[in-house]
């Protein structure tokens, strides 16, 4: 395991990030970036200079700046764009991921007779349901007729691809929108989102995917998988902060129709005119075309912090590494050889990112309460799935190894 470590060739990135400690002084173990991920400890200067820009420039902080807030947000584009596997004019770092969800749902999902459902998974995050189900609503339609569930067979806990296949070679015509997770944020499968796409679009349905639990953790490459729109959070995988913005996707196919219903606002509209405040709505092209507000800088900048790490890194040696920690991790909990743990996420390396999700058997959540009295932060959901994500930018080999003798230990005392 020292050598593993060793040979990593990132292993000093673990330093350019806080990890949380424990009350003896020592890190956390820390398991669960893909819920928060770990502040780089380079956030404060990025905020800072804003804060003393404001100090500085107060609303000339616009213009005058080296980094003028007018055009913040574009500070993003790039490194965006090149985690998403997307050209710059198809993403846009705005708003939050439930409210894109929504904004993206308003353009992208245009219910007509005979093709008014949504196809989604039986076991998406609640918001995702809350916001679908809602939408559903919004145009008069019943959930419980309007929204297709895709579900894994009876005694499997994932989703089948032929199973996809199948509904939507039963159901396509009715199916107005396809909206999947990339990767599931329960079980850690990941969906091929290109195939998708393409029978999906072959049978005339939109489709969009929430990368929540995809972005910075696995290749994704939208613009050639050609999904309508995708929309992800960033205070994950991407370390963007509590509750940071979220970032959207819109096919460039989309880019140049002003005619897609969508709702606007001042930010959204070509910044050549913005400020004349009397044209009517004239559509940035692109994802940009559909901010609403004026950006929050502060979030913007701990989020470059992040994105300066991701561009130095690139995702091919993000992913490589990935592979082979959570390869480690997975080998170790085979050999623990307890017929009491079981892994639900897929063991093929392509069809899953970063998390595992194990499932202990008569598990209850003090085994949890246990792990993290002895300096583990992961994640329950009942009723006994514990979801670990090594992150690859963080964490490290001995890491791995240390959860899995305090989760073997934790087990044992608790028999
Ligand atoms: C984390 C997560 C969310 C959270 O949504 P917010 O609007 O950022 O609070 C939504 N959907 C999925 C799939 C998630 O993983």
């Amino acid at each position: 395991m020292e050598a593993l470590d060793k040979q990593d060739p990132l292993r000093a990135y673990r330093d350019r990030f806080h990890l949380p400690l424990q009350e003896n002084g020592e890190p956390f173990i820390y398991l669960n970036g893909n819920s928060l991920g770990l502040q780089p400890k380079s956030v404060r200067q990025f905020v800072e200079a804003e804060l003393l820009d404001w100090e500085k420039y107060g609303v000339e902080g616009h213009f005058k700046p080296i980094d003028p807030w007018m055009d913040y947000h574009e500070l993003l584009t790039k490194s965006t764009a090149a985690i998403a596997g997307a050209l710059p004019i198809e993403v846009a770092v705005m708003n939050t991921l439930t409210v894109n969800l929504h904004l993206l749902m308003v353009s992208f999902y245009r219910p007509e007779k005979g093709r008014y459902k949504i196809l989604m998974e039986s076991d998406a995050f609640p918001s995702d349901r809350y916001a679908i189900a809602s939408q559903a609503k919004f145009h008069g339609y019943d959930p419980e007729d309007a929204i297709v569930q895709l579900r894994p067979r009876p005694g499997e806990v994932l989703i089948r691809m032929e199973d996809i296949e199948a509904m939507l070679e039963k159901e396509g015509e009715q199916i107005a929108l396809v909206l999947l997770g990339g990767v599931n944020y329960y079980t850690g499968q990941r969906f091929d989102m290109g195939h998708i796409t393409r029978l999906a679009h072959a049978k005339g349905c939109v489709v969009g995917f929430d990368l929540a639990h995809a972005a910075g953790n696995i290749q994704l490459n939208l613009h050639e998988d050609g999904p309508d729109f995708a929309a992800w959070c960033t205070y994950k995988y991407l370390n963007s902060g509590p509750g940071s913005l979220g970032a959207v996707f819109i096919h460039e196919r989309h880019a140049h129709n002003p005619a897609l219903p969508r709702f606007e606002g001042w930010w959204g509209h070509n910044k050549e005119t913005r400020f004349n405040m009397r044209k009517a709505f004239d559509p940035t092209p692109g994802a940009e075309g559909w901010m609403l507000s004026n950006v929050p800088v502060l979030p913007l900048a701990a989020m470059r912090a992040s994105m300066e790490i991701f561009d130095e890194v690139g995702m091919k040696a993000l992913v490589d590494k990935s592979k082979q920690l959570t390869g480690y991790l997975e080998q170790l909990l085979h050999e623990l050889e307890n017929e009491r743990v079981r892994i639900i996420t897929p063991s093929n390396p392509n069809e899953r990112g970063c998390q595992l999700s194990i499932q202990i058997k008569n598990g209850e959540k003090s085994l949890f309460h246990r792990i993290r009295a002895k300096g583990v932060i992961a994640d329950w959901r009942e009723p006994d799935v514990i979801r670990v994500a090594p992150v690859p930018l963080y964490n490290s080999f001995a890491d791995v190894e240390r959860f899995v003798e305090i989760l073997a230990s934790s087990m044992e005392e608790l028999k």
